[in-house]
């Protein structure tokens, strides 16, 4: 059972740029995502301190423009008086919504901090704040890597959801009927919560595969073989990746997901052709 979405959330997805060409190169980026009329442009967070002033860097300079700009706050690592300090930061400049994430463990670290999982971050934000921020936390259709069984994988996502989260965002994924089943799942445990489906565009095939064997994203056989055979052809991947990705968006759409969340990597040309493909 899948429901009919009333309301639609369309989102992008940035990582904080590390030099003037990348910090230029995603202006450009924003000016052309931003004719989509987002509602909100997301900013990653480095778990251990690599990116975190650029998220904060990246995520003024997006609302100083006149968007909504989402912070992800990763929580590894952390103490609360570090969290404590970056919320009210971002409180202070008005951002609203934040997307609380436990983080991935940097190799080599020992000292967990004082957060081990998501749920108590999002505890902590409600707890500290109230109903000033939405929001957002992380599911994954096709379970987290870490995870000890999917029965466990769901029940923390529940209980994620249930600490005070507004809606979630998914790890990308090329099966629909992993979101779906996932969908159903949670809401048969009760949650109702908008689960908005990570879309991940395909332009190299290296780096999908490195990044998908890293977040347990399955890229079925049959488009592994096809982006593997294509070699150096980037032509023909980009153009078989657009295909894939817009008949996917299409089914998630037309099943009934609330929006869609573009994880870009900064670059504008692939999200825009899905999006004008999918005329919306
Ligand atoms: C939309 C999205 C955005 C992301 N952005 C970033 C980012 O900006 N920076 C970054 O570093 N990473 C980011 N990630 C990656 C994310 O940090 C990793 O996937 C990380 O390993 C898990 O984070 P989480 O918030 O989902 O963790 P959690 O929800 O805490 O789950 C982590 C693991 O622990 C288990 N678990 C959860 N709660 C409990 C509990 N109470 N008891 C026992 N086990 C539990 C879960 O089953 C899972 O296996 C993002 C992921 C997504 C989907």
């Amino acid at each position: 059972m899948t429901e009919i979405a009333v309301s639609q959330t369309y989102s992008f997805e940035f990582f904080p740029p590390k030099t003037p060409e990348g910090i230029e190169k995603l202006r450009n980026t924003r000016r052309q995502l931003a004719q989509f009329k987002p509602e909100f442009f997301s900013v990653t967070f480095g778990a251990g301190g690599t990116t975190q002033d650029g998220t904060l860097a990246t995520v003024l300079e997006i609302q100083s423009e006149g968007f909504d700009a989402a912070p992800h706050l990763s929580c590894i690592g952390a103490t609360r008086a570090n969290v404590a300090t970056l919320l009210k930061t971002y409180r202070e400049h008005g951002i609203r919504r934040i997307v609380a994430l436990r983080g991935d463990i940097p190799s080599g670290m020992v000292e967990f901090g004082e957060f081990r999982y998501a749920n108590e971050l999002v505890e902590f934000i409600r707890a500290e704040h109230g109903d000033w921020f939405h929001i957002e936390v992380a599911a994954y259709p096709e379970y987290h890597p870490q995870a000890r069984s999917a029965q466990d994988d769901l029940a923390n996502f529940v209980r994620k959801a249930k600490a005070g989260a507004d809606s979630a965002m998914t790890q990308y994924f090329f099966n629909p009927d992993a979101y779906f089943a996932f969908v159903d799942e949670v809401r048969a445990r009760g949650v109702e919560i908008p689960i908005v489906p990570g879309i991940m565009p395909i332009n190299n095939f290296s780096q999908l595969a490195r990044f998908s064997d890293a977040c347990g994203a399955e890229i079925p056989r049959w488009l592994r073989l096809k982006l593997q055979g294509y070699g150096d052809d980037s032509a023909s991947i980009k153009a078989l990746g657009l295909d894939v990705i817009t008949d996917l968006c299409r089914k998630l759409l037309d099943g009934g997901a609330p929006g869609l969340h573009f994880y870009t990597l900064n670059a504008a040309g692939n999200v825009s052709t899905i999006w004008q493909r999918l005329g919306l």
